[in-house]
């Protein structure tokens, strides 16, 4: 038996096959949840529609995640399907590309407001929203980036700033839910090429950086990030909450970082 037999889990932020919300999707489907997907806009149905026909979930919903009305039509939307929901899964984020290739004291208010807006904002008004219909036991997790939100990583700037307030939002959610016996975690991707982090400056050399400096030696995928989730989505993890768990080769233990040398040569 799956360790998420019998529990409806929505997943927030599929765009395409290499999005991490579909390395979460897919290890849900592998431990029995039933699914429910929403995407952004009407631009990628094309693209969402048959991955969500590939686990077999009937829910799929377009959200803006920038505007109330569409949360609340959409936890409208789910309670008549589910019922009740134990899963919530926010794996969005948003900066204007223009943001990430200059320094940070350069960041326009218009692009400070956005990226706090749907970046860390929409994870509070989700929960908000949803809130009347998640079960006791409920796990809601985000997706963060600890290296660029308690440390800098160059070009990461006003998402660094976000995932920082996220990554408090978090504790604050937890602290809020903890008494009706619902989590709130933030996972700590390390990179992955999606369409996300496409948009970060100098993305490429970072990726490559952090496979040559992680104790690991590997870079993270879909998949690892998909298992971590299942974890913290079961009661395996049911005395967790307010944490950011990291996925990452153990990238952000080093203190110094030296290109690792192989084992038995000087
Ligand atoms: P992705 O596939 O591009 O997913 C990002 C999602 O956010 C897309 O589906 C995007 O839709 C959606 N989104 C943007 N604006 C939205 C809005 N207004 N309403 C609803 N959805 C909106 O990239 P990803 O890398 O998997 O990103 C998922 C999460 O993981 C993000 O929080 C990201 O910061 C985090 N993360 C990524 C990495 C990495 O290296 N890739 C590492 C650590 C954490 P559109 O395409 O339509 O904008």
């Amino acid at each position: 038996m799956g360790l998420l037999e019998g529990k409806n889990a929505l997943i927030f932020g599929l765009a395409n096959e290499r999005s991490i919300a579909w390395g979460i999707t897919q290890a849900f489907k592998r431990e029995g949840a039933n699914l429910g997907i929403s995407y952004a806009g009407e631009a990628l149905e094309r693209r969402v529609k048959p991955l969500a026909e590939q686990v077999e979930c009937k829910w799929v919903e377009e959200c803006d995640v920038s505007k109330d009305e569409y949360i609340a039509a959409t936890v409208g939307k789910a309670a008549k399907h589910f019922g009740k929901i134990d899963i919530l899964v926010h794996s969005i984020a948003f900066a204007g590309r223009e943001e990430l290739n200059k320094p940070y004291y350069q960041t326009t208010r218009e692009g400070f407001k956005t990226a706090m807006d749907i970046s860390v904002f929409s994870f509070v008004a989700l929960v908000n929203a949803f809130l009347p219909i998640l079960n006791p036991g409920a796990s809601i997790m985000c997706l963060t980036y600890g290296s660029g939100a308690v440390k800098v990583a160059p070009h990461y700037n006003v998402m660094g700033v976000a995932k920082a307030a996220l990554e408090s939002s978090t504790r604050y959610l937890a602290y809020d839910l903890g008494p009706q016996k619902m989590r709130v975690n933030a996972i700590s991707a390390g990179p992955i090429r999606t369409l996300a982090a496409a948009g970060v400056g100098g993305f490429r050399d970072m990726y490559k950086h952090f496979a040559d400096m992680s104790p690991l030696r590997e870079n993270v995928t879909i998949e690892d990030v998909g298992n971590l989730a299942v974890f913290l989505a079961s009661d395996l993890s049911k005395r967790i909450t307010g944490e950011v768990v990291y996925v990452d080769s153990g990238f952000n233990i080093m203190g110094v970082q030296m290109a690792g040398k192989e084992e038995g040569k000087e």
